[in-house]
């Protein structure tokens, strides 16, 4: 990447048309932190992009300076690939617009959009499309990886939904990719991840949600954590349309619904949300509650935003340190319950969890090979492993157990391949094997026509093949 032209960095930033952070700056900490804590990389330049052309600018600039390029959405990414040390962060966080189209049901959102600013945009109008489920998270990063969320069984992906994008390719060229325009591009951003280009602007098909929705949360106890899952399973497994489920280990959350005695219980926790109305949702929950009676629950109505929102507190931006591994399973069995309940006690930080986001539904009809997400080939669970700590030296006993859990779930799973956006450690075999050969092979061609010098390689990378 290095270059014989190599201007300054303050010139490249008095004539950058967006704002441009460095050491020293007083914002530089605030603009360099990521949602993991245990990331403190300090890069030479922030550029924080307002357009399209700033974005070439920024691009052509850690060209020319052989800088490395991050770029940064949300700042979800639990490595921290927005901030390279001593490269350059490509920062989209100005670019936070939605503008939605209520007759034809899209919505157009800049590539710095949280997922908090969809849905505030597209709930003005009784809709919304697949996202994350916590608001903070970037629609960027998750959307190329594949994007899960409550409506992932009603609506599919998030990528299931994306109608085009606007993209700034790693020579500068800015180009819009949709299913007729740069049919190969439009196709790695559907799950293919951020190796393909910067995108300063997603489109989505939108769906009428809300403004209100059914909230279940029902809780077990650790020492009945296998026949919890067990009944989870069977909800999650017999989950209609208009509904979204979750299942997590985790401990009881002191919140005001949960009764004092039980705040920070381990357990097992079965989260529904409902689409259709209270009466529906009650019919769902009820043969639940019937086989094994929780130690608490709480069933209620929240706004949509409600929903989207309500995990954001467990989950602070910069605030915890983080690790995580995940893998998917057909089928969550009896035998893989066992392997996980008897793993939880071992946990040390109270923090730590194991979500699991069943697929299904809306998920399953779309065909393994119409978006380049790898993990779609007949899987039912994304099981994600999480170690959460207050500190880095919490960190060090919860990395191995996530580790260790990992080790002792992977018999249950086709492979070793995972979701690539719950995958703190993107090994090159693991990457490969989350896409299967034969897509990867389709990706790697596709980078090496878009991105041939791999520039843009701090993400869960797509190696260009050889040309
Ligand atoms: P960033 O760190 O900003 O970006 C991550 C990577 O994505 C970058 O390195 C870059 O390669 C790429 N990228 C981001 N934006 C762009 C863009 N506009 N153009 C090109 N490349 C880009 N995932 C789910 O599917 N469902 C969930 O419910 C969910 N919950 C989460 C909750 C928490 C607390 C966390 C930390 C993560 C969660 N995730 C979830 C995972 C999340 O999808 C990934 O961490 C994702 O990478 C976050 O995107 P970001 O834009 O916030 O992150």
């Amino acid at each position: 990447m290095t270059s014989t032209i190599c201007p300054d960095h303050g010139t490249f930033a008095r004539r950058f048309g967006g704002h441009v952070v460095r050491p020293g700056d007083p914002d530089y900490d605030s603009a360099r932190s990521v949602w993991n804590a245990a990331v403190d990389h300090r890069p030479a330049l922030i550029a924080r992009c307002r357009t399209a052309d700033d974005v070439a600018a920024a691009l052509r600039h850690a060209r020319e300076s052989g800088l490395e390029v991050g770029v940064r959405g949300g700042g979800h990414n639990y490595a921290g690939n927005a901030v390279p040390d001593g490269g350059l962060t490509i920062d989209l966080s100005p670019m936070v617009h939605a503008v939605v189209d209520p007759v034809g049901r899209r919505v157009r959102c800049g590539g710095g959009a949280r997922q908090a600013d969809l849905d505030a945009a597209t709930q003005r109008h009784g809709l919304a499309v697949t996202g994350g489920t916590v608001s903070h998270t970037g629609v960027g990063g998750l959307t190329l990886g594949g994007g899960m969320g409550w409506l992932t069984h009603r609506c599919g992906l998030a990528i299931d939904n994306l109608a085009a994008a606007q993209v700034v390719l790693p020579d500068g060229r800015t180009v819009r990719a949709a299913p007729d325009e740069h049919p190969d591009l439009f196709w790695a951003l559907t799950g293919g991840g951020g190796s393909f280009g910067v995108v300063t602007e997603f489109e989505f098909r939108l769906h009428a949600v809300g403004p209100t929705v059914q909230l279940g949360f029902l809780f077990w106890e650790l020492a009945r954590g296998g026949p919890a899952l067990r009944v989870a399973r069977d909800v999650a497994d017999g989950l209609p349309r208009d509904a979204g489920a979750l299942i997590a280990a985790l401990d009881a959350p002191p919140a005001p619904f949960v009764p004092e005695a039980h705040h920070f219980t381990p357990g097992i926790a079965l989260l529904v949300a409902g689409f259709a109305g209270a009466r529906a949702h009650a019919e769902l929950l009820a043969p639940a509650r019937d086989a094994l009676p929780p130690l608490c629950e709480s069933v209620a109505e929240l706004p949509y935003i409600g929903l989207q929102s309500m995990l954001d507190e467990a989950a602070p931006y910069g605030v915890v340190h983080a690790y995580n591994k995940a893998l998917f399973l057909d089928e969550l069995t009896d035998e893989a319950i066992d392997v996980l309940t008897g793993a939880l006690p071992a946990r040390t930080s109270p923090l730590s969890l194991v979500p699991i986001f069943p697929l299904g539904g809306a998920f399953a009809d779309v065909d393994d090979d119409a978006t380049a997400f790898g993990g779609r080939r007949s899987s039912r669970y994304a099981v994600n492993m999480d170690a959460i700590a207050p500190d880095a030296e919490g960190m060090a006993a919860d990395r191995a157990w996530v580790r260790s859990l990992w080790r002792d779930l992977r018999p249950f799973a086709a492979d070793a391949g995972s979701y690539v956006n719950f995958m703190t450690d993107p090994e090159p075999d693991r990457v490969r094997a989350s896409y299967g050969a034969r897509k990867y092979e389709r990706l790697a061609s596709i980078k090496a026509e878009y991105d041939p010098d791999n520039v843009l390689h701090r993400n869960a990378n797509i190696v260009p093949a050889p040309r």
